[in-house]
């Protein structure tokens, strides 16, 4: 039975959709401004690793995430880069794509952006002043706090403890229009040279919040699966998207929330942030780490718990991974020489492996215990490749069952490697011949070489076998 931590109620739930057999779930998308650090892509790879398990189990998921195209940030930037908003969040947007995609995370279903669905906007907002739940003030709009009775209860606070300025997205200056300080922007008027849109108020732009209420009813519908986004969301982000949501379709917004932890840096553990200066991007990062690495290292942490960037960690992450694609091509190399027919008892212990794996990822995929029964799988598939006589169709089926397993990870076996085998395959057999023509020189040469990259050679009964020393 899957489980899942649900930050609304504050305890684990059995997941069960809204129509069986589909999930339809919105994570919070980057504001489109720089390139994403290792911070931000956590959100990104812990959703995505989700997204992946979920389909693993045979759901059909239906992911939205959307690029906020429009913010008081990105004005900033183009003010200071002398580009149009446009040509920035486009520039960061194809950036993201490359970023995340390097990282193997799945395209969304869909990316709506703010700047396409401005009509929409205008007409929530629009509903919300008609139901009195918004008003207007000076070319701004503001949202009726007080007046939505639930407001709190995704964070738990009390509104009469949550103070003036809560948000820290609200400018000071913003406080005289507002009927009470609780109040929160749906629409802020234009400054003087700023991008802006037509809107019954005048010209102006959305605040922050609206667009994810918008979007997700939009493209999931009044009432969706699983919300999601950074920890640092639940307040007053995602509190502030239930208030006008509900307040508009009067249904429940989304049935399951989920928050992923922080990525910490340095010996006091900080949050990486791009305020506190002490960030790593991604682009960077890719220039002299494997992708596939950073990957393992970031979906190999479940994703509400905080993940410690440092190189000894990414190190290890390296190490681990190593140690799964050695396990793949040892058993794979097997194919060769192994005979028609299966293994039961092999074939059998290795599905039990496949259940474990189901029962502790089923327990808010708990990703930590979840790779160590992969480990043992790698285990297995390294015990199988060294016997005397190996069934085709058994290693095809460990093959098979372990690839769709690492895969929930991020993570699949690269073209790179297997054209690296083929090379070694070549070399092996220049040295068979060598051995044949009693060149011995040459052939302790070749084995010196692939020793030197870790290949490790044994001559079997069968013919020479080659497997990395990791
Ligand atoms: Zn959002």
């Amino acid at each position: 039975m899957l489980q899942l931590y649900n930050t609304l109620t504050n305890q684990k739930e059995k997941f069960e959709p809204l129509n069986p057999g589909k999930v339809t779930m919105y994570v919070c998308g980057p504001t489109v401004y720089n390139y994403i650090h290792i911070g931000n892509a956590r959100s990104a790879v812990a959703f995505d690793t989700i997204r992946r398990y979920l389909e693993y189990r045979g759901f059909e998921v239906n992911y939205v995430s959307n690029f906020t195209d429009v913010d008081d940030k990105i004005i900033k930037a183009s003010q200071e880069m002398n580009l149009s908003v446009k040509e920035i969040t486009e520039k960061f947007i194809n950036a993201f794509y490359e970023d995340t995609s390097a990282l193997n995370v799945k395209k969304a279903t869909l990316n709506p952006r703010v700047m396409d669905n401005m009509d929409d906007i205008i007409k929530f907002i629009e509903v919300l002043v008609q139901k009195g739940y918004a008003y207007e003030s000076a070319g701004d709009v503001y949202y009726k706090t007080r007046k939505f009775k639930d407001y709190g209860k995704l964070s738990g606070q009390l509104i009469d403890d949550l103070e003036q300025g809560a948000s820290s997205r609200v400018d000071d200056i913003d406080q005289d229009k507002k009927q009470d300080p609780l109040d929160f922007a749906l629409w802020k008027k234009a400054k003087q040279g700023e991008i802006s849109w037509d809107s019954p108020w005048g010209q102006g732009r959305p605040g922050w919040h609206i667009e994810c209420s918008v979007m997700s009813t939009k493209y999931l519908g009044d009432t969706i699966d699983i919300h999601a986004g950074g920890q640092d969301l639940e307040f007053p982000h995602h509190e502030n998207e239930i208030a006008q949501s509900e307040a508009k379709t009067g249904k429940k917004f989304a049935r399951y929330w989920l928050h992923n932890g922080f990525v910490t840096i340095g010996e006091e553990d900080q949050k990486m942030s791009k305020s506190l200066g002490n960030f790593v991007t991604v682009h960077d990062l890719l220039k002299e780490v494997n992708p596939q690495v950073i990957r393992f290292f970031m979906s190999t942490t479940q994703y509400r718990r905080p993940i410690r960037y440092s190189s000894a960690n990414l190190n290890e992450a390296k190490v681990n991974l190593n140690k799964l694609q050695t396990a793949y091509e040892n058993l794979s190399y097997r194919l060769k020489d192994s005979v028609e027919g299966n293994d039961k008892e092999v074939e059998v212990n290795f599905a039990n492996l496949e259940k474990d794996f189901v029962k502790v990822m089923d327990d808010d995929f708990n990703v930590q215990n979840g790779i160590s029964v992969v480990y043992e799988m790698a285990k297995q598939l390294n015990v199988y490749s060294e016997k005397e006589k190996v069934y085709t169709d058994t290693i095809n089926n460990l093959i098979n069952t372990y690839k769709k397993v690492v895969e929930i990870f991020g993570i699949s076996f690269s073209e790179e490697k297997e054209l690296l085998g083929d090379t070694i395959e070549q070399l092996i057999q220049e040295r068979n011949e060598a051995r044949k023509n009693k060149n011995f020189k040459r052939s302790d040469e070749i084995r010196d070489l692939l020793k030197e990259q870790g290949i490790i050679l044994e001559d079997t009964a069968q013919g020479t076998r080659w497997k990395r020393n990791d």
